[in-house]
């Protein structure tokens, strides 16, 4: 099925842009966390959220899920870990699933983790955010998990039964995955290096040589995603429509720069919808 838009995300941003798209009459697909943005559920207090006074941030979060609910739209778990340019159309990839659409809007939240060095580099040559998509490329190999939440730990226990070794690095506290050809390692590598493809892992106090590195975190840096999407000072580039450099590509919220607040996503969401349809009328 050709999508008219996917939404990427599930925060303020995502909300309203499902909101709006629905309103427009548009077939769209919405992908991200099935429980909304952690950053919505972390606040403790809001106050300058208009009409809704000193609400909480999982009262909103319920309002949020509840506005959705009540107009038939609800998003489908996935991360998406690349988009690709296919001349008129994308095709999204989350897990093992790829789906198409003429326009994308990225309502992703501010990349909470910047890039190791060499990551970005060896993308699709040692380097993978997908278990479920790759790691039957790693059958009876050696292997580095980098592990940044606890959600994908069934991703690296998937892993191991694959791999001949694993190298867990978590980059939380209390780590559960537990299989006998997992080591546990406490430190971040500074470095992936090796000639065509990624080859070994480099710590400030040594090397560590693998035949692939799975890196499993939520917020993948929007360049990495999609290839040739113009960024500035690590958000995207948007204009006024919130319009980015790719033709029928259009982001939203936190993912385009400061200041980093509920309206601001509510209302770039709102525009990057509206923006997306006009895209979408011009170019039938
Ligand atoms: C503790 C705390 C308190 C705050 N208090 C306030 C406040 O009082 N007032 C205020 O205005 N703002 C506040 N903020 C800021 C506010 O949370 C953010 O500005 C807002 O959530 C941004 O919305 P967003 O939709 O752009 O992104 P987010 O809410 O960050 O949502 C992005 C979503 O996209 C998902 N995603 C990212 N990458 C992918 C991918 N590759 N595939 C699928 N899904 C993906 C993420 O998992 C996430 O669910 C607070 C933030 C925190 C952390």
């Amino acid at each position: 099925m050709l999508y008219d838009s996917i939404i990427i995300g599930t925060g303020p941003a995502g909300v309203s842009a499902a909101l709006n798209l629905k309103i427009l009459g548009k077939n769209f697909l919405w992908l991200g966390s099935g429980s909304g943005s952690k950053k919505v559920e972390a606040a403790e207090l809001i106050r300058n959220y208009p009409g809704l006074p000193n609400i909480s941030g999982t009262e909103l979060a319920a309002a949020f899920k509840a506005h959705a609910e009540g107009m038939g739209i609800a998003p489908q778990s996935g991360v998406v870990t690349a988009i690709y340019d296919l001349s008129g159309r994308y095709a999204v990839q989350a897990g093992t699933e790829t789906y198409e659409s003429k326009t994308i809007i990225l309502c992703t939240g501010v990349a909470a983790a910047k890039p190791i060095a060499g990551e970005e580099n060896f993308l699709g040559r040692g380097v993978s955010y997908c278990a479920t998509c790759d790691g039957f490329l790693y059958r009876g190999k050696t292997i580095a998990v980098l592990l940044f939440d606890k959600s994908f730990e069934h991703e690296a226990e998937y892993l191991a039964t694959l791999a001949q070794k694993v190298y867990l690095m978590p980059m939380y506290k209390n780590c559960e995955v537990q299989a006998k050809n997992v080591e546990i390692m406490l430190k971040m590598p500074r470095e992936i290096a090796g000639g065509m493809k990624a080859e070994r892992l480099i710590f400030s106090d040594g090397e560590l040589a693998v035949d692939g590195i799975f890196i499993l975190r939520s917020s993948i840096s929007p360049a990495t995603l999609l290839r040739g999407l113009k960024t500035e000072g690590g958000h995207i580039a948007v204009d006024r429509q919130c319009r980015t450099n790719l033709a029928g590509v259009f982001a939203a919220g936190d993912c385009t720069g400061r200041p980093y607040q509920y309206v601001k996503a509510a209302g770039e969401g709102n525009v990057a919808a509206h923006a997306a349809v006009d895209y979408l009328a011009e170019n039938k």
